[in-house]
């Protein structure tokens, strides 16, 4: 019995909550009204505490399990996390669903998230069939705003008293019905570059009266890719891409300022060290070459994403129970995306899966589309996990 017979009579409501938020997409900490749903949802199902306002608008429910509060007593707590907001893209889906907010969408499957798990959290509350404690999580602004840094600050772990955190992300391209996950580094540290160029500006007709910022950014441009061919070891990951270049405003200026921006990607403390140093020296000597000024701001942003062995072994075991053996990758590549769950996992031990999303656009793409067809897979996945983590 792969699915969970009460989650797979659950689903249709779950979609039906799924297309709701997916309708009503809201971008990072600005998540007042699905945070509104899911506290208001999580009341209803009889959770023991609801908490709205962790990390600003996060919301946290607890759910003890068949002994009730004695659960706090005997039991480990067990959190399990999905994030809630949405996507600065305009929505090129044609859905009875689609988005009903200009310029913004639930690019990310993260309308499917919220939605699983408020189907575990219902059916958690339900059925009690644990001994201890399930925290559900529920974080905003994971695109880009550390929503659960956020929580964490907020005393997410020491508050509710979590032992160990779970993760889940839909992954478009790997087939529904399919798990994936790693032991170790999975995603990246994803980190801000911007580089501010001061040159001299100049009439363009007269350019050795100038320097040319223009020509100083891309020869930084340029030389920034030799660290990693020739920097990082080949055996190791480091990626910098500059994807921000602005200059000017006319056609016969040349711009006595120019600013390029980027990101910088590791999967080890020592690469991301090596690529910060080499930035500093690579922009402000290339720049000084053609007697212009650069100043590298380098921000440390998502910490690499690192799933730690036992609880990456555990949450293989369950999603095996739920999609079979052969259908969890237990050696998944990691990539160099970023995932803010990784504030969490530097807390406290966990691990972070993938679930198939079929054949989707891509994250981050206008057509995409969570697939309902995870639904009863991820639900069942949360449920399980919980009551064999928490046998009672
Ligand atoms: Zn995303
Ligand atoms: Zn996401």
């Amino acid at each position: 019995m792969p699915i969970v017979n009460r989650v797979a009579a659950l689903a249709p409501e779950i979609a039906e909550w799924r297309h709701d938020l997916h309708a009503h997409p809201e971008l990072q900490y600005d998540v007042q009204r699905t945070a509104g749903i899911v506290a208001e949802k999580l009341k209803a199902f009889g959770c023991d505490e609801v908490v709205p306002g962790l990390g600003r608008t996060g919301v946290v429910g607890v759910i003890h399990g068949r002994k009730g509060e004695a659960d706090k007593v005997i039991g480990k707590v067990i959190g399990l996390r999905a994030d809630m907001d949405a996507l600065p893209i305009e929505e090129a889906n044609d859905l009875p669903y689609k988005s009903t907010v200009a310029g913004k969408m639930h690019a990310c499957g993260h309308d499917g998230h919220t939605a699983m798990l408020l189907g575990a959290a219902r059916y958690l509350a339900e059925t009690r069939n644990f001994a201890g404690t399930a925290v559900v999580i529920f974080q905003p602004a994971e695109e880009g705003g550390a929503g659960g840094k956020a929580m964490v600050q907020d005393g997410l772990m020491t508050r509710f008293g979590i032992d160990e955190v779970y993760g889940m992300h839909n992954y478009p391209g790997m087939p529904v019905g399919q798990f994936g996950i790693r032991a170790g580094a999975m995603m990246a540290a994803t980190d801000t570059v911007i580089i501010d160029i001061e040159g001299v500006g100049a009439h363009a007709a007269r350019p050795h009266l100038g320097v040319d910022t223009v020509l100083v950014g891309a020869q930084i441009v340029n030389a920034i890719q030799s660290i990693g061919s020739r920097n990082v070891d080949p055996l190791k990951s480091g990626v910098v891409s500059i994807c921000m270049f602005h200059a000017g405003n006319t056609e016969n200026v040349i711009p006595q300022t120019a600013q390029l921006r980027g990101t910088a990607r590791s999967l080890a403390e020592d690469v991301r060290v090596l690529l910060e140093k080499r930035l500093h020296q690579v922009v402000e000597a290339t720049a000084a070459a053609y007697g212009a000024k650069a100043k590298l701001t380098y921000a440390r942003n998502y910490p690499v994403l690192v799933n730690h062995e036992r609880e990456t072994d555990f949450a293989a075991s369950v999603a095996k129970q739920i999609a079979g053996a052969d259908k969890v990758d237990t050696a998944l590549p990691p990539m160099m995306g970023g995932e803010d769950f990784s504030f969490m996992l530097n807390e406290r031990p966990g691990a972070f899966i993938w679930v198939g999303n079929g054949d989707s656009a891509g994250l981050h793409h206008p057509s995409y589309n969570f697939n309902d067809e995870v639904i009863p897979l991820g639900t069942s996945y949360w449920v399980k996990l919980v009551e064999t983590a928490l046998p009672g």
